[in-house]
């Protein structure tokens, strides 16, 4: 790996690099971008990439929350992206505060040590903007989030104490073992090749499913009163951020997102204009809605990187529907094609196994 005199790694000087959490959304997409960049690239994750396969150089199937399995993923490796978490959308990580909290400080715990051991070159920590204090975002036109509003802390319960503290950890680490670390805030990052159902995905994706399965005029569930706000960051912004800050030289947190704020009905607003679609939209206040307001304050991302997150919200979600609609389509066809063979295999008299 080549260095400036600075420290800085010389822009797109290939090296060899490992993503933890390359079965998952934005792991997946790294590696594809690394790849195109040039680099040699190790993926590392309990589970394979659901929508296609990895063009990582090596795939491991490994339990990070194990320290062994960390120092065989870390091993002859130049930097680190650490995105593997338990994570979900707002249903799944309030629910499992105690799992969740044990599962990602074990991950993260043993993923630094192991970089530190193995000597890793630079090591980048995925935290969130679930760290930010929740008596910040009381209201759905709150004051865009700082990265020195941390503290004092009152983060997400499991999620967001998890995170913040790895921050320090991460601090620690570079303080007292020479790591160099970086730690990135996500803010709602969504684009397609991300899970749409099941109950770990986050509301652009569930908003594009239940958008995708209604006929014009159908009227569609939406979480809460509609009013709370959000910023959502595009996959592709997501991973062009992250080579840019792994690339910095700075080595405190950063937030990663756009700080164009939405209330949750214009999501939807726009996904139904991506789609042509007019519904009806029913509120249901009985389910998890988060915060009232978050928006990302990207005063230090621009001084630090001369950039922030570009995509709009319309371009990027376009894109989004139509790849899960696609999929729906997809996946229904493939439900047809398995249940005629059966129904055929019924009517020759023929035992209707599946
Ligand atoms: P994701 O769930 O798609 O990916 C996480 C991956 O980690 C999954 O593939 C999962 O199998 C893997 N993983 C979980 N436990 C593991 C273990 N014990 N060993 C190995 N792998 C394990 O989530 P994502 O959206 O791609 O998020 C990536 C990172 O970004 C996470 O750290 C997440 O907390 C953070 N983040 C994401 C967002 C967002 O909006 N997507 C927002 C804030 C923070």
């Amino acid at each position: 790996m080549r260095l400036t005199p600075q420290g800085g790694r010389i822009m797109g000087a290939p090296a060899r690099v490992l993503v933890t959490g390359a079965g998952g959304f934005i792991g997946h997409h790294l590696v594809e971008r690394l790849k195109a960049d040039g680099h040699w690239v190790r993926g590392a994750d309990v589970k394979l990439p659901e929508f296609g396969a990895s063009r990582a150089d090596e795939f491991e199937l490994l339990d990070l929350r194990c320290a062994e399995h960390c120092r065989r993923a870390t091993r002859r490796i130049d930097l680190v992206y650490n995105l593997a978490a338990d994570v979900g959308g707002i249903g799944y990580v309030g629910t499992r505060q105690a799992e969740i909290a044990r599962n990602n400080t074990l991950i993260n715990v043993h993923m630094l040590d192991a970089a530190r051991a193995e000597g890793v070159q630079r090591f980048l920590f995925s935290s969130s903007a679930c760290v930010y204090p929740q008596f910040r975002q009381t209201s759905e036109h709150a004051r865009p989030l700082r990265e020195v509003d941390a503290v004092p802390a009152d983060p997400e319960p499991g999620y967001g104490w998890e995170k913040l503290y790895t921050e320090q950890l991460c601090a620690y680490y570079t303080r007292d073992h020479g790591l160099d670390t970086r730690c990135v805030r996500f803010q709602n990052v969504y684009g397609p090749l991300g899970t749409y159902d099941g109950g770990r995905e986050k509301a652009p994706a569930a908003i594009s499913r239940k958008v995708a399965s209604a006929r014009d005029g159908d009227t569609i569930e939406v979480w809460g009163d509609g009013k709370q706000t959000r910023s959502f960051t595009y996959v592709d912004d997501c991973v062009e951020g992250l080579l840019r800050i792994m690339e910095s030289r700075c080595r405190d947190p950063l937030n990663l997102g756009t700080d164009r704020l939405v209330t949750i009905d214009e999501l939807v607003d726009l996904v139904c204009a991506a789609a042509g679609k007019r519904l009806v939209k029913r509120h249901v206040m009985d389910r998890p809605q988060g915060v009232r307001g978050r928006n990302s304050d990207n005063t230090k991302l621009r001084e630090v990187l001369g950039w922030e997150p570009s995509i709009s919200l319309e371009q990027g979600l376009a894109v989004t529907y139509r790849w899960i609609e696609g999929e729906l389509v997809r996946r229904a066809r493939a439900a047809q094609k398995a249940i005629v063979p059966v129904k055929a295999r019924a009517l020759d008299g023929a035992p209707a196994r599946s």
